[in-house]
């Protein structure tokens, strides 16, 4: 499928978060030339470990980004710990976990992502036009007809393709005419950092040795759920600690807004392990982060728009797939404008692009939306299904390790390619003759009689 149409784009890119970063990575190997516009000057990101599994991995060594910035924690376990005990429950090896899917699962800090991602997409190593990042430029409205980006500083920008990575209160989204459906969720969550050398210090359980995602609780019917995934090569603690809404609604409170006291955390979990109950009493940076759970979208792109990440398909944190279908949804675009696929027909290919992501992110989103409320329903790998606590709603919806991970995107993208460009053959032509051609006999191909 190769083609000879293929020409350079002038790409804008809304939104420099990590699906922005991303795809400015994925279009620049692709040979475009790509404008980030960000409304923020990323002053005041608060920190939080963010987790790229196999799936995300793979596309940061396809594009040659430097993994080593991002100092992560590579996770060697899944432990499931006793709400009340602390005592595991299941453990899950992941020691064959680079063997069985060639790529390991990444535990990243946020910011050491987003500046690892940043530097690959602007800096001059690298193969590719290095992308330009605008800051404090936040967008208001584009003309779809002429595909006119106008910021709210006033400036304007004119572009062949425009992508909306502007997470999840996408302004873009609102311009595409998708009106969410969307309500708050029935649980809370507030995150808090510790530092685990102040952790160990006091004689606390040194969990940053596991080199583990572990979950107290979670089990089913109970929002009551304790994650901790170690970061910064082991030196930072990230807790997500989700309860009921009933005990504290922060649905509208944004993150990065102002923390929280440390009463807040605490209060919801009076019969949690003591071990762990101990590291959030020590908590830094403690922050709200507001769920609301999302119905899928019906359709993802229109013209020369489409949209990318949360701004396409937020979703509950509960699979730990937010960031990698953003990385997904990158190298989704980078493969369709490549100089294999793309034949210099952007409505073409953002079809495609609809047809290749929607299913898939919206599985995963519906996933994620079960599993707040039932660890089992976690993507299959993750829990022990010999356990008399072991219970889903239907376990031929249970995501499994295998779609996730040995996911061929490369054979997706080819098969969808070839079924819109199928069509358009057929569509153009009847029998071999093209449509709107006149017989002698007056018959005009493809009227109706
Ligand atoms: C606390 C927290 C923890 C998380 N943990 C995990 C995890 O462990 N694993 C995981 O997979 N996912 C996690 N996620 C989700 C994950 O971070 C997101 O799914 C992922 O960042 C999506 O990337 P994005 O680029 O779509 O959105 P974002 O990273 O949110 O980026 C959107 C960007 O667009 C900018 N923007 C917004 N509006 C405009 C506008 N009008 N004009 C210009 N720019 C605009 C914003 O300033 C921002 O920089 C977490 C999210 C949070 C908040």
């Amino acid at each position: 499928m190769n083609t000879s149409s293929w020409r350079r784009l002038n790409v804008a890119v809304i939104g420099g978060g990590i699906g922005g970063m991303s795809v400015a990575i994925a279009l620049r190997r692709a040979g475009h030339e790509v404008t980030i516009y960000e409304k923020s000057d990323f002053a005041g990101e608060v920190g939080a470990s963010v987790s790229c599994a196999a799936n995300g991995t793979r596309w940061l060594h396809e594009w040659g980004v430097d993994v080593a910035k991002g100092d992560p924690v590579v996770l060697k376990k899944l432990i499931n710990r006793d709400w009340k005990t602390g005592e595991p429950v299941s453990v899950y090896d992941l020691d064959d976990y680079e063997k069985r899917w060639g790529y390991v699962y990444n535990m990243f800090h946020r910011q050491y992502m987003h500046a690892m991602l940043k530097d690959s997409a602007l800096l001059d190593e690298g193969e590719g036009i290095p992308a330009k990042l605008l800051v404090n430029h936040k967008c208001r409205d584009i003309d779809m007809r002429t595909n006119t980006i106008t910021f709210e500083n006033g400036v304007t920008a004119q572009h062949d393709l425009i992508i909306g990575a502007d997470g999840i209160g996408s302004a873009v989204r609102g311009i595409l005419g998708i009106r969410p459906e969307k309500r708050p969720s029935d649980s809370s969550c507030l995150h808090t950092n510790v530092d685990a050398d102040e952790a160990a210090r006091l004689g606390l359980t040194n969990y940053s040795q596991d080199s583990a995602l572990e979950y107290w609780g979670g089990q089913e019917g109970k929002w009551d759920k304790i994650v901790l995934s170690p970061c910064n090569g082991g030196k930072l603690l990230s807790y997500y600690c989700f309860f009921p809404r009933e005990q504290g609604d922060f649905s509208t409170q944004a993150w990065g807004a102002e923390g929280r006291p440390v009463e807040d955390l605490l209060k919801p979990y009076p019969q949690l392990d003591r071990q762990v109950f101990k590291h959030l009493e020590i908590g830094k940076e403690i922050q709200p982060w507001r769920l609301w759970v999302h119905d899928p979208y019906p359709y993802i792109q229109k013209g020369k728009v489409c949209l990318l990440g949360d701004a396409g398909h937020p979703m509950m944190p509960h699979q730990s797939q937010g960031a990698c279908m953003a990385i997904e949804d990158a190298a989704a675009l980078g493969i369709l404008f490549n100089k294999k696929y793309f034949n210099g027909d952007v409505v073409e290919s953002l079809a495609v692009y609809e047809t290749v992501r929607l299913p898939r992110v919206t599985r995963v989103q519906a996933a994620a939306a079960k599993a707040a409320y039932n660890i089992n329903e976690r993507i299959g790998f993750s829990v022990n299904k010999d356990t008399p606590t072991y219970k889903v709603e239907d376990p031929k919806k249970v995501l499994t390790i295998e779609e996730m991970n040995a996911y061929d995107m490369y054979r997706d993208v080819e098969e969808k390619l070839a079924t819109v460009r199928g069509r358009k053959y057929e569509d153009k032509f009847i029998c071999g003759l093209p449509i709107g051609m006149e017989l002698p006999s007056g018959i005009i191909i493809g009227a109706s009689a």
